[in-house]
């Protein structure tokens, strides 16, 4: 029925249409509806459409694209077409389909997020919107101007709703900021509310918050990456210990230093700790003055290993704060979470030590499915669609 003139429209004709289940391909009927006349600006020429091919995108059942992308966020198209084809009564399909099928789920992914108007509410202003970011560099196809593709990952988390993960390959992406902006959104922010960042120091990754809300953000250097830094400094102190010196005194005072210097840092004194890092450095020399010829390579590692954090404390002097304080408060210090996310999203298929190689595309998209896939949004929307 038209829901203008409530008149009844005309079935043009009925075709029969195949459709791939879960339970093998079935013929059904498919008929094909005229545009009713008062709708139809074309005039005399007759138009219709065919519901069943707007329900079932890609002549495939919701349950059956959601499976194919599960499969191949996982495993290699190739991988993921035999299990199908080993545990599904359908007709076999090629890695090929497996694949086209899969970008085609990213690209409705990703133009339902952009066309759709916001629905979800505005979160509670007073919480704090986090997002820990984080990057991955995988390994680009033949014929791409660079070896290497950037990938970023990322987990949006409000108090009161559960983390929202996404991810981006800028370069494959049609609008990356459009992207990043609607996963905002679903988290319930607003122009103008304020949002902390979490990351290891890249530069780009803040970078691309701030210009996909088009608004200054607060940036925090992740605690972990800084932790790790000194604990190489405490290796290399160890290694030093190795050789057994005879002088230990100054051996003694280093390792003193390097535990305040640790204070320092977590208490956001941080041109203290620059100050402790030099002593670090100039007692450290002593050691290998005062112990001889021996010990100058390990000495000279425990230096570089100072000047790197030194370098890095220097290139994030405006994200550090005092992470103590935070750390009371119970907020978060740490990216170890988007870490986690880079190893859902990236690795099971990224992984440097898989031979595959992506387009910007490819990786773009299949990255934003398997985002889609951990967050149960691909299930929500089969399940959205079956209840339509
Ligand atoms: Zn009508």
């Amino acid at each position: 029925m038209c829901g203008d003139c409530m008149k009844l429209r005309r079935r043009r004709d009925s075709r029969t249409r195949k459709i791939q289940t879960l339970f093998g391909t079935i013929a059904v009927d498919a008929p094909r509806i005229s545009v009713c006349p008062c709708r139809n600006n074309w005039g005399f020429v007759d138009v219709s459409q065919s519901p069943l091919a707007e329900l079932l995108l890609d002549r495939c059942t919701p349950e059956l694209r959601q499976l194919q992308g599960e499969l191949s966020v996982r495993h290699s198209y190739r991988e993921a077409a035999r299990l199908l084809n080993t545990f599904l009564p359908c007709d076999p399909v090629s890695h090929a389909t497996v694949r086209n099928r899969t970008h085609r789920v990213a690209a409705d992914l990703e133009q339902k997020a952009i066309a759709l108007p916001n629905s979800e509410p505005e979160s509670d202003p007073a919480a704090e919107l986090l997002v820990l970011i984080d990057g991955a560099d995988i390994r680009a196809a033949h014929g791409y101007q660079s070896r290497h593709l950037d990938v970023t990952f990322g987990k949006i988390e409000v108090t009161g709703k559960p983390p929202r993960r996404f991810a981006l390959a800028p370069k494959g992406a049609p609008s990356p900021l459009a992207t990043l902006r609607q996963a905002l959104h679903e988290q319930g922010w607003r122009p103008g509310r304020a949002i902390t960042v979490l990351s290891d120091g890249e530069a780009a990754l803040p970078g691309l918050v701030r210009a996909a809300v088009g608004e200054p953000v607060t940036c925090i250097l992740d605690w972990w990456h800084i932790s790790m830094r000194v604990q190489h400094i405490q290796q290399a102190l160890r290694g030093i210990d190795a050789l057994d010196p005879q002088h230990r005194a100054g051996l003694e005072m280093v390792e003193w230093r390097i535990g305040r210097l640790r204070h320092l840092i977590w208490n956001g004194y941080h041109e203290e700790a620059h100050d402790e890092l030099f002593g670090v450095r100039h007692t450290a020399s002593e050691v290998a003055y005062l112990n001889g010829e021996r010990f100058r390579p390990a000495v000279a590692r425990l230096l570089w290993n100072c000047d790197d954090l030194r370098r890095y404390l220097a290139n994030n002097t405006g994200s550090l704060i005092d992470y103590g304080a935070r750390y009371r408060s119970k907020l978060p210090i740490s990216t170890s979470r988007a870490e986690g996310c880079v190893d859902e999203i990236a690795n099971a298929r990224m992984a440097k030590k898989q031979r595959m190689r992506w387009s910007p595309q490819g990786a773009h998209r299949i990255a934003i499915v398997r985002a889609a896939v951990l967050d149960g949004r691909l299930k929500s929307e089969v399940s959205g669609l079956l209840a339509a």
